[in-house]
């Protein structure tokens, strides 16, 4: 006979997100039959709801399906007991951040509000030691050149280290996530191989299929959508930005089509930033089940856009604070890569090996 043990310390993580969805929920399975990415085989989020309830950690930490599910929203509109279960699987997967990220204490800090200026104070602390070591710290004379107040190899360099630094605690995180996810499979034959699996999720990624069958929130196709593009036409920019510092000519002229491009993504990202903070601000139920998890990833990704286009207009216009503005922009680039692993946006991760292996199971 096994028993059952429940996690305490789980269950007031989900509750103090869910409050009482995690009581009133009757198991009648409505959410699972109107959810259009549950796979027939072991669907989801009835179960999901019971082994939440319950406190069962370990088989929720190992589940792939928090991990399919969008939180489009569709399983509340016919919840009989007004239960929100894509926000109780969200609140498990913020969990996740904190379970899998290593060092561990850090993806606690990142869940405490109190925490904040800590999280702002440390990359602040080490661009400036950075400077402080380069003699660059202080206001350049002449026109504004951002690479007299931090030289380029200086920056590639630390910017490289930083996210080095920042993943190889993440890379030990998935992997322990990919044993849990080994060890929880209901099935144990295959029906695919990893690769082609891989690259028909990556497919799927790319092109938001699964966010399409949203119905009861649309916008969060086109949300999620720019936000997406935004970011890696941005991190693409950025890349060949390292490069021409290298290789080409450095800094590039408004018209230069890669900074062209870089404008319009930072513009699609924070159109897609803006959807989503304006949705979280209208949408009651949504804003109430919005965790500070949530908040400080759209915000610190909306900052980061909009101290990047200033920080252009502020070279271009010369201003004579536009070194104070480009600290502050570094600040929130460091914040956002560094943290990566330990915030939402690490759920692209999460969610591409869950559904390559949901794919490799022939679950999806
Ligand atoms: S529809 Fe609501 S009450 Fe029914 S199983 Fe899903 S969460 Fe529970
Ligand atoms: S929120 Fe959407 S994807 Fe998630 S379980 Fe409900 S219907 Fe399915």
């Amino acid at each position: 006979m096994s028993f059952i043990e429940p996690d305490i310390d789980f269950i007031k993580h989900l509750k103090k997100d869910c409050g009482s969805a995690l009581t009133t929920c009757m198991q009648c399975g409505n959410c699972t039959a109107v959810c259009d990415l549950s796979p027939k085989n072991n669907p989801f989020p009835r179960k999901e709801m019971i082994w939440a309830s319950w406190g069962l950690k370990e088989k929720l930490l190992g589940d792939p399906d928090i991990w399919l599910c969008h939180q489009c929203g569709d399983c509340s509109a016919t919840c009989p007991r007004d239960i929100r279960p894509g926000d109780v699987i969200a609140s498990i997967r913020n969990y996740c951040y904190q379970h899998y990220a290593r060092p561990r204490f850090v993806g606690k800090i990142m869940q405490k509000p109190a925490f904040l200026p800590l999280i702002i104070g440390f990359p602040v602390l080490v661009i400036s030691v950075i400077l402080l070591l380069a003699g660059t710290l202080k206001i350049p004379e002449g026109p504004v050149m951002y690479s007299k107040f931090f030289p380029h190899g200086l920056l590639n360099i630390s910017f490289l280290l930083l996210v080095l630094a920042s993943f190889s605690g993440f890379v030990i995180g998935l992997k322990q996530y990919w044993e849990n996810l080994k060890h929880s499979a209901t099935v144990t034959k295959p029906d695919g191989t990893l690769l082609p699996g891989f690259f028909s999720v990556l497919y799927t990624i790319l092109t938001h299929k699964d966010f399409r069958t949203c119905t009861a929130n649309r916008y969060r196709f086109w949300a999620h959508f720019m936000v997406f593009w935004g970011f890696v036409l941005l991190l693409a920019v950025t890349f060949y930005a390292i490069l021409a510092t290298l290789f080409f000519e450095y800094p590039m002229g408004f018209w230069n089509p890669v900074k062209i491009l870089g404008n319009i993504a930072g513009l699609f990202l924070l159109l897609g930033c803006s959807i989503m903070i304006w949705q979280r601000i209208i949408d009651k139920e949504m804003r109430a089940n919005s965790n500070y998890s949530d908040w400080l990833f759209i915000i610190s990704l909306s900052l980061l856009t909009v101290s990047g286009l200033i920080v252009e207009i502020a070279r271009f216009q010369n201003w004579s604070y536009a070194y104070h503005l480009y600290f502050v922009h570094l600040v929130l680039v460091w914040m956002v890569i560094m943290y990566i692993p330990y915030t939402k946006f690490a759920h692209f991760l999460y969610r591409t090996l869950a559904m390559t292996y949901s794919k490799y199971l022939g679950r999806i």
